[in-house]
């Protein structure tokens, strides 16, 4: 998992939130917690083929599990576990009292002591080892919590599992209720023309993200800024990608060459977003899975129609989007319906 970076303490002293919140750091979070399942073939056959893991070692009847499967042995599913000592949510239900209602996972730590086979049956307690003091970062401000599982059979250790999760108060609060949905109601009686002005005047406000542009995928994005839709070629068998890649998985060869798009595509797939709110985005807003004419699919945001009218199959083109806003102008390819067009 990506970390989130921390700023400095807020404050050196802890506040009167930070004294009971460290009051917690030690306590248990779960004792003799047990496995829901035994080490098990099925869940280390699922796990394998959800990661594309083809390692032998986890085949056949001398298979282990991945050592990355510590985890899901203890994992309570949506009935919970038995053995928690309710710590972890009251020190939860703390911070969402003092304004620190957003979580974010932000990064795991596991030891291996031994590999686990099918027929173990694993045993877990979990502490909460540490509350940080008050913490700026750019989701906001919070404090990390860390929980650490230690994981038995037959009573021997064979592994640990820190897991750290960043509650916080989130930096930047959406645009107030009444003014959003007057945005939504108005949206879908405006042309076309008026849609585009509005998304302009409201990237203004707030920084686009930017695409994260590397020397693989330079190309393509310059192909963007001269509004051109680009796909890259393989020049030892022709197969073309997208996204952009060093080498070609069909055949490994790191030559490539670019063919220009039509433009023209499906709706292959999409997703609505409602949540997290994003200050630069207004949701609800469709984000389809774009099949281009040529074969390759593209993640795209789609406009033109309502985001409740985005249907798998509905026809698109590209257009290419111009935002401005602080800290200049950015091009992006989005993808407008045109079934029904005049
Ligand atoms: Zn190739």
């Amino acid at each position: 998992m990506s970390g989130v970076r921390s700023g400095p303490d807020a404050s050196a002293e802890p506040d009167a939130l930070g004294v009971r919140l460290r009051a917690y750091e030690g306590r248990s979070a779960a004792v003799g917690g047990v496995a829901k399942d035994p080490v098990n073939a099925p869940m280390i056959r699922h796990w394998c083929e959800a990661m594309g893991d083809t390692n032998p070692a986890y085949q056949g009847p001398d298979a282990i599990a991945p050592p990355t499967m510590l985890q899901a042995w203890t994992m309570g599913g949506l009935s919970g576990h038995e053995g928690r000592t309710g710590a972890y949510d009251e020190l939860l239900a703390l911070l969402d009292e003092s304004g620190c209602t957003s979580v974010v996972a932000t990064d795991c730590e596991q030891e291996y002591l031994r590999p686990l086979r099918p027929g173990d049956e694993v045993t877990f307690d979990a502490v909460i080892e540490s509350v940080s003091g008050r913490k700026t970062t750019k989701l906001g401000t919070g404090y990390f919590v860390t929980t650490r599982m230690d994981v038995r059979v037959d009573g021997d250790l064979v592994g640990t599992h820190r897991f750290r999760i960043l509650k916080y108060a989130p930096a930047r609060p959406g645009p107030p209720r009444q003014q959003e949905t007057q945005q939504q109601e108005t949206q879908q009686q405006e042309t076309q023309q008026q849609e585009t002005q509005q998304q302009e005047t409201r990237q203004q406000k707030v920084r686009r993200p930017r695409p994260v542009v590397n020397r693989d995928n330079a190309a393509f994005w310059d192909g963007v800024a001269a509004h051109r839709l680009l796909i890259q070629r393989c020049t030892g068998c022709g197969t073309l990608r997208h996204p952009w890649l060093p080498g070609c998985n069909a055949c490994g060869c790191l030559d490539w060459d670019t063919v220009e798009a039509s433009g023209e595509g499906a709706v292959h797939s999409y997703v609505v977003m409602h949540h997290p709110p994003f200050p630069a985005f207004d949701p609800p807003y469709a984000v389809g899975l774009i099949e281009l004419a040529e074969g390759v699919r593209m993640v795209s945001g789609v406009v033109g129609v309502p985001y409740d009218k985005v249907r798998i199959g509905l026809p698109v083109r590209v257009e290419f989007q111009r935002y401005e806003d602080d800290e200049g102008s950015l091009v992006l390819p989005v993808f407008r319906v045109t079934e029904g067009e005049v």
